[in-house]
């Protein structure tokens, strides 16, 4: 951890752009409290990947308010999440999250590339900062918190990945917000675990039963893609109105 906390001071010093993955939920949100503790401000990036009509409202809206003062970037994918369910005739699975890649980490690491190429006080460094904890699956708990992206890296441009947060528990998280006189998303306190996607491949039972509740046009289009494609939302193969009891 010691050796962690001086390679990312190390990067610091060296004038590295940091940049923050921010969805607008509770972690990206208590991640950005913690690195602006850390990392002056003129060597801070916002970036975040708007979803369209699959994401909850507010979204922007809480980043901007929030992160006043940083540069912010919202991109969009070429593609949305429907046509990419059209394209695949199946909804993205957790193993090859296809909605992830393709509507979130590409078009943010586009414009990073993009934001480096016109800004080389950077000297091509980038520290990739995002939210996930260890808390959240036993997967997330395997990953590394600091390291060198091959896949990102080249000639002339640096790049790591670092999770910020990745040790935090989620009471902690909330208490960061707060303590940073902050609120978090509207969607937790409306009964949601986590904010994603309102119907994420990867939801609990409940979050999907309260998303239908909060959303139900959008419940519906998500019933009628699993009639019309003949799979489920879910890896359980349960429909969604046998997860959630609702009827569409
Ligand atoms: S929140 Fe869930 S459904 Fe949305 S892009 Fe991420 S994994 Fe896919």
């Amino acid at each position: 951890m010691e050796s962690q906390v001086k390679a990312i001071q190390h990067l610091i010093d060296e004038g590295a752009l940091f940049v923050i993955n921010h969805s607008g939920g509770k972690d990206s949100q208590a991640m950005t409290v913690i690195v602006r503790t850390l990392v002056p401000d003129d060597q801070l990036l916002v970036v975040h990947a708007e979803l369209g009509d699959v994401e909850w409202d507010g979204c922007e809206e809480l980043i901007r308010k929030t992160t006043a003062g940083l540069p912010l970037i919202v991109c969009k994918s070429v593609t949305d999440f429907w046509t990419m369910v059209d394209r695949r005739r199946m909804f993205p699975s957790p193993s090859n999250r296809q909605c992830t890649s393709d509507l979130k980490r590409g078009p943010i690491e586009r414009e990073v590339r993009r934001y480096l190429k016109a800004n080389p006080q950077f000297n091509g460094l980038i520290v990739n900062c995002m939210g996930l904890r260890a808390e959240e699956s036993s997967s997330r708990a395997k990953l590394e918190t600091l390291k060198v992206s091959a896949r990102n890296s080249k000639a002339g441009r640096n790049w790591y990945e670092w999770l910020p947060i990745h040790d935090m528990s989620e009471t902690t998280v909330f208490a960061t917000i707060a303590q940073a006189g902050q609120e978090a998303h509207w969607v937790y306190a409306a009964g949601m675990r986590r904010k994603s996607c309102a119907f994420c491949i990867m939801a609990c039972d409940s979050d999907l039963k309260r998303a239908a509740e909060l959303r139900p046009k959008l419940y519906a289009r998500y019933v009628a893609k699993e009639r019309e494609l003949g799979f489920t939302l879910s890896m359980s193969r349960r429909s969604l109105p046998e997860i959630t009891g609702i009827a569409a």
